[in-house]
């Protein structure tokens, strides 16, 4: 009989040393054109319009990879372990394909990831989602979704009947973030609408918090998802609400708004 090695009951402790602030790679950050002067006071009036990014804000991507990991052979812990990788080096998503497959080009299979992905589902929503969107409604503040997005989302989240006011892709706004013409765009689809009247809640500090306050939005930077919680804020940059999820965020609002 042969002996068995119990496994370890040590408790795990969490990393604390992930941030990017220490690595060099923070570069591909700043070197976004942002003037950390044009980020909104956050002692001013609180914003009217609540505006949501979608991946890993409204919508859990876990299937989007779990399926690029099935399509290119991988186990989804490798797949993600890479894409971590990716993201801490300041990479674009797509460079984990030539690391993991490097002899396959992996647009040829988009249209089958499609099909297996089968576009946004109540399963892909985080669970905070719906209640939050629902109070932030019942308390009057305007409500768009608008994400980096191919405009045929749009339909598969309007599927969804999530409560909101308007929603909008990249495509459908002809910009991607973090261009400003995205925050503009999208500022513009609300009557009467200024850059300041809005807050932009995203998980990404590159692409959602340091554009979005470079356009003059207020920012709720989401901790939540790969990029959120590997990232970290340069040091002279501060967002006006920073949360680990969306069940907070009606109340804040309402008491940033005095009620
Ligand atoms: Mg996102």
């Amino acid at each position: 009989m042969s002996e068995t090695t119990p496994p370890t009951t040590e408790p795990v402790t969490p990393p604390t040393g992930t941030a990017l602030e220490d690595r060099d790679d923070l570069e591909d950050l700043t070197e976004l054109d942002f003037d950390p002067a044009a980020i909104p006071d956050p002692d001013g009036p609180a914003p009217r319009i609540v505006a949501f990014d979608i991946g890993e804000v409204l919508i859990d991507e876990s299937r989007v990879w779990g399926i690029w990991a099935e399509l290119l052979g991988v186990s989804p812990l490798t797949f993600a372990a890479v894409l971590g990788a990716a993201i801490v080096q300041g990479d674009d998503h797509r460079a984990v394909f030539p690391h993991l497959a490097p002899n396959v080009d992996w647009e040829e299979f988009e249209d089958e990831h499609e099909r297996r992905y089968g576009g946004f589902h109540e399963v892909d929503l985080y669970p905070d989602v719906r209640s939050c969107l629902e109070e932030l409604q019942q308390l009057g503040f305007v409500v768009v979704l608008a994400g980096n997005q191919p405009a045929r989302r749009a339909a598969q989240l309007r599927a969804l009947d999530l409560p909101h006011d308007h929603i909008a892709t990249s495509e459908e706004l002809g910009s991607d973030k973090p261009e400003p013409g995205f925050f503009s765009a999208m500022i513009d689809l609300v009557e009467r609408a200024r850059p300041q009247d809005a807050l932009y809640v995203g998980d990404r500090v590159d692409n959602d918090v340091l554009p979005a306050a470079a356009a003059g939005l207020r920012t709720c930077w989401l901790r939540r998802g790969p990029w959120g919680h590997l990232q970290d804020l340069p040091d002279d940059v501060e967002v006006d609400l920073v949360l680990e999820g969306l069940g907070e965020l009606p109340l804040l609002l309402a008491q940033w708004r005095g009620d």
